[in-house]
């Protein structure tokens, strides 16, 4: 998911400061969300009756991911139905989440990296999943936007051989998610690629009916319990996301219990 950062306090007119950004704001509460009924009524989608059946090889779908945890987060049920039935994903890390946590000093925001990937590893293979072909791109996080261009470039050749992107929401909110949201659309675009976007900031910055959303083209993947309890064990294992990484303020969980409810529904949400 990783943070962005605040901007550091300046000493301008308050007149000229820019809006508050939405994501360092309080988010929405998931009761809110929980009892808005239009959000359980929204058309439901069976994903693995949506894929093409190409004659001459198994299904195969590209999950991409701006950090490692965004794909469990907003997709993970659907990776665990995916896996089960035998379709073969694979995921992209756009970055290794490096930069969750600019403002701490403890030796572990050093290391996030290494420990962000080897997170993603252990939640795979919660989901069933750990045999899926994991490609790490290595872009600078919180850096993505600069990038969009050559990522669109590698996810084109990604898709070569797929039927199906699913991608972070290109309107999250978050520069990294966006940017690699609109990169898939255009790489799904060339490809002639069906792109599926998943929230992962929105559901924190928006509110139930925001017209910042398009409602109209929402849909919900139902998850069977089986892979609602994959889910849920996988995302025990984003511990440096999940955590605090100390107890210095640089060091807060990213993903405290308020932002983890989002994604221990019984169903995903999709932009398609
Ligand atoms: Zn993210």
């Amino acid at each position: 998911m990783t943070s962005r950062p605040a901007p550091p306090p300046t000493a301008v007119d308050p007149e000229q400061q820019p809006p508050a950004d939405p994501i360092q704001q309080a988010g929405t509460p998931e009761e809110d969300w929980q009892t808005w009924p239009a959000l359980r009524s929204l058309p439901g989608v069976a994903p693995l009756a949506c894929l093409p059946a190409p004659r001459d090889r198994p299904p195969r779908v590209l999950v991409v991911a701006a950090h490692p945890d965004d794909e469990v987060l907003g997709f993970g049920g659907t990776i665990a139905v995916l896996a089960a039935a035998g379709i073969r994903v694979r995921l992209v890390s756009v970055t290794d989440g490096e930069a969750s946590h600019p403002h701490s000093n403890t030796a572990a925001a050093r290391n996030l990296a290494a420990i962000r990937t080897r997170e993603l590893r252990e939640a795979l293979a919660r989901l069933g999943a750990a045999d899926v072909q994991s490609v790490a791109l290595g872009m600078p996080d919180g850096k993505v936007t600069r990038h969009e261009q050559e990522l669109s470039s590698r996810l084109a050749e990604l898709l070569r051989d797929c039927d199906l992107c699913v991608a972070p929401f290109s309107q999250d909110l978050h520069p990294d998610h966006e940017a690699a949201g609109r990169a898939a659309l255009a790489a799904g675009a060339a490809r002639g690629v069906a792109v599926w976007e998943y929230p992962v900031w929105a559901w924190h910055w928006a509110a139930p009916g925001d017209g910042r959303l398009p409602w109209h083209r929402a849909a919900r993947l139902p998850l069977p319990f089986a892979a609602l309890e994959r889910k849920r064990a996988a995302l025990a294992c984003f511990h440096s996301q999940i955590e605090p990484l100390g107890d210095r303020p640089g060091d807060a969980a990213i993903l405290p219990p308020a932002e983890l409810a989002y994604f221990r529904r019984d169903f995903e949400v999709i932009w398609r």
